[in-house]
């Protein structure tokens, strides 16, 4: 199992430190933002450790696919009414692409954003336009649209405005898809079915372009359209159907990342991916975690 979970990338080790986060749970994936996500300050990828990082990733058996990124979530593509958020979507985006090149990673997870009062269509088509020109140079670098919740105005939550993007855009052999567990729970597929749900995306998007997964449990009911994450086995989809889920056949090759929340400032990450990997629900969990005990 491909498995990791989001980690910070902070002064003075970056990537560095990331990687060695990721070591500490027992992780063999991780995902990054490049930054603070919700702002658009960016240092320099050479001064990230990047060579170090990659050299810890060698010694670990982490490959350069199973580190994801995950592009700052301020960044809207889909905003038809403000032309500045807009440009600075655009503009935002190019150059995230380049820092993902500088850092050797394959996927930059997008949501594809939020169309306001636009509408939908109007939405999809402005997402499609920021795609178009941010890129038009992306090397070895694939966007993955992530699968939203449907809060607000959102767009992504249906796999067929995932499909529309792709049948839309100029590059789509660079697009691939994030499903996050979570967002496609309160968007209202039913994770007791998850044959279905995979056979749906098979059919709509295909499963060829299915390049991570987010792993959440979800604070609130199927269809919610909300979008608050919870800690594995202790919210409305479950341990048994998350532990389905990362243990599909069909999955086997695709990079698994947890988002779930810190408990008392804990990372749960240790804990919840040997619990996900044991096969066995364990209740005392969010205790073990404020302790700080490693399962
Ligand atoms: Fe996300
Ligand atoms: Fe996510
Ligand atoms: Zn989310």
């Amino acid at each position: 199992m491909i498995i990791g979970s989001h980690v910070s990338m902070s002064a003075p080790d970056y990537l560095l430190g990331a990687v060695k986060e990721a070591i500490s749970y027992g992780a063999n994936a991780l995902m990054i933002y490049t930054g603070p996500p919700q702002n658009t300050r960016r240092k320099p990828i050479a001064d990230m450790k990047v060579k170090e990082a990659h050299e810890l990733m060698d010694q670990y058996g982490i490959a350069k696919q199973s580190m994801i990124i995950h592009a700052p979530y301020i960044i809207n593509l889909a905003n038809c009414v403000k032309p500045e958020t807009y440009e600075l979507a655009v503009s935002f985006l190019t150059q995230e692409i380049e820092r993902v090149k500088e850092l050797a990673a394959s996927y930059l997870v997008l949501h594809p954003g939020s169309h306001v009062q636009a509408g939908e269509e109007a939405g999809l088509n402005k997402i499609v336009c920021g795609l178009n020109e941010a890129m038009q140079n992306m090397g070895n670098v694939s966007i993955a649209l992530e699968t939203m919740s449907g809060k607000g105005s959102e767009l992504g939550y249906r796999f067929e405005q995932l499909r529309y993007i792709i049948d839309h855009v100029n590059y789509p052999e660079a697009i691939k898809v994030c499903l996050d567990t979570c967002h496609i729970h309160d968007a209202g597929y039913d994770l007791a079915h998850f044959d279905e749900v995979l056979k749906a995306f098979d059919q709509i998007i295909g499963l060829d372009r299915l390049a991570c997964l987010h792993v959440n449990d979800s604070k609130n009911i199927q269809g919610a359209k909300k979008d608050r994450h919870a800690n594995i086995g202790f919210g409305e989809i479950g341990y048994e159907k998350l532990y389905n889920i990362v243990h599909h056949p069909l999955l086997e090759h695709v990079v698994k990342i947890l988002e779930t929340p810190y408990i008392e400032d804990h990372a749960p990450y240790q804990q919840e991916i040997a619990m996900l990997k044991s096969g066995q629900f364990d209740k005392e969990l969010p205790e073990k975690i404020k302790r700080g005990e490693q399962i």
